[in-house]
């Protein structure tokens, strides 16, 4: 028997628009200049047959309105949901933010800034073709990163230096190479997480090395780890518990001790430092980081750290110590797999020459953000305000004022430690500070804050002063 309505739908989807009817139109030959031919055939296919499931739902549910689906209006749908997918794509690409957020080493906006000389030595010395492995005076073959492990080891006062992709490499490779089928002792105050997917006791396993747990959660002692050193023993491993604090009733020895121990044993030391500063930051509330020259001085024999997280460069795994040891490191089959790109090699270079020449805190944005002092801030945020009150009209709906509040160092480095700070605060008589946070998110330049007791917060010790344009713009226009 012939459904009636059956005719009728099929009737419908026939009226729905075919993909070279789509990309005829002016709205997709535009997006078509931007993303090609084949990706807006593919937008568009996309589109018809979601629209295609949408007519078949719809018709199950209600018989009317068949005229509403007239082959005007199915492409006008098509389009529409087109442009919806092209802008959210175009949104998931990788783009410039404004930290608005006071975190300074933020993991999820690709935590230390680069220098101005980074920056310059990635576009002008390392995007084309370069000295990558080529030596200008013999003109033979050079070794890739030479130079960066030269100052690394200079500015550490280690012996030797090698780089890989990430610090989590690095921990993987030392462990790899030195304790493969060895005891690792590590402390139960040091199994640690860091950041969802780095585990200390599962980089250990992956490693080949066998975890021998020592101590308890809050104190280990020195006595500890000399009971367990045995003949199977590799490494004693001590990492830093970068994203927690164990305060109160705590004990753990020194690297100090920790080296003298590891060498009376015949076995080595390794510190996973994580964050890890080229100098003490104490002055500015990180007493718990890792200065990597001091570990270096106290006896450990391989150290690894991040270049991104307080060294304020690209992401690396910086490994330093006993050239030996890093000679083993650079020679194991692993290594060529783990190793960085020119790119990574320039804004390293870069960023280890501000180092060395003492210019860091002066060049280096999260050393710059991490000392900016609350006066300065303060100076900072009250102009910020003041130029906002005169641009916007009195009784415009956006309302700004100045509060004391704090920024964190964060990320990976010292989430824990805090710094005062001059917040802006930012209620909308229209929108709710969700919607005025999503405005803001949605801005030209996304701006990314903070929302705390229904007050959006603008923190400028993340925002650069070449910044404070763009984001005054931004406000005037949501103001
Ligand atoms: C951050 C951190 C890591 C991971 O470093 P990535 O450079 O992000 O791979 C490893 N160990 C410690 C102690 C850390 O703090």
């Amino acid at each position: 028997m012939i459904d009636p309505d059956n005719i009728k739908n099929s009737a419908v989807l026939q009226r729905l628009p075919s993909i070279d009817e789509i990309l005829g139109t002016d709205e997709l030959i535009k997006i078509g200049s931007e993303i090609g031919k084949a990706g807006s055939a593919s937008f568009a296919r996309t589109a018809v047959e979601s629209l295609r499931r949408e007519l078949q739902s719809e018709m199950a549910s209600d018989d009317n309105g068949h005229e509403e689906r007239s082959r005007a209006k199915l492409l006008a749908r098509a389009i529409e949901k087109i442009r919806t997918n092209f802008l959210t794509e175009r949104n998931s690409r990788l783009q410039k933010v404004i930290n608005a957020t006071g975190v300074i080493i933020h993991t999820n906006l690709g935590r230390a800034p680069l220098s101005d000389d980074a920056k310059d030595a990635v576009l002008r010395e390392a995007s084309g073709y370069c000295t990558l492995e080529y030596d200008i005076e013999t003109g033979k073959r050079g070794r890739r990163g030479a130079l960066a492990e030269k100052l690394l080891a200079e500015i550490t006062g280690a012996e030797s230096a090698v780089i890989v992709n990430n610090c989590a490499a690095a921990a993987f490779l030392v462990l790899k190479v030195f304790a493969s089928g060895k005891e690792v002792i590590v402390s139960r105050g040091e199994l640690v997480e860091i950041g969802g997917d780095f585990r200390v006791p599962d980089v250990l396993a992956q490693s080949g090395a066998i975890l021998r747990e020592v101590g308890t959660t809050n104190r280990t002692r020195l006595s500890d780890y000399r009971t367990a050193v045995n003949g199977d023993t590799g490494i004693i491993l001590k990492v830093h518990p970068s994203n927690y604090k164990i305060i109160g009733f705590t004990e753990k020895p020194g690297i100090g001790e920790l080296a003298e121990l590891a060498h009376q044993k015949g076995i080595m030391l390794y510190e996973d430092a994580g964050s890890g500063a080229i100098f003490g930051l104490d002055d500015y509330g990180l007493n718990d980081e890792s200065v990597i020259g001091r570990s270096i001085s106290a006896g450990a024999d391989i150290v690894s750290f991040s270049g991104d997280k307080l060294l304020g460069g690209p992401q690396a795994g910086l490994i330093v110590g006993r050239s030996d040891l890093i000679e083993q490191i650079r020679k194991h089959p692993l290594y060529r797999a783990l190793r960085v790109d020119k790119l990574i090699y320039a804004a390293l270079e870069a960023t280890l020459y501000s180092y060395r020449r003492d210019t860091a805190f002066k060049d280096i944005p999260v050393l710059r953000m991490i000392s900016a002092s609350l006066e300065n801030l303060t100076e900072r945020t009250n102009a910020f305000a003041q130029q906002l009150h005169q641009g916007l009209n009195a009784n415009a709906d956006l309302k700004i004022e100045v509060a004391p509040g704090s920024s964190v160092v964060g990320g990976g480095a010292a989430p824990i430690v805090e710094r005062a700070t001059r917040l802006l605060t930012l209620v909308h008589r229209k929108l709710s500070a969700g919607e005025l946070e999503h405005r803001l998110r949605s801005a030209e330049i996304p701006v990314i804050t903070r929302i705390v007791d229904d007050k959006v917060l603008i923190d400028l010790r993340t925002v650069s002063e070449g910044e404070e344009c763009e984001l005054r713009d931004i406000l005037m226009n949501i103001g």
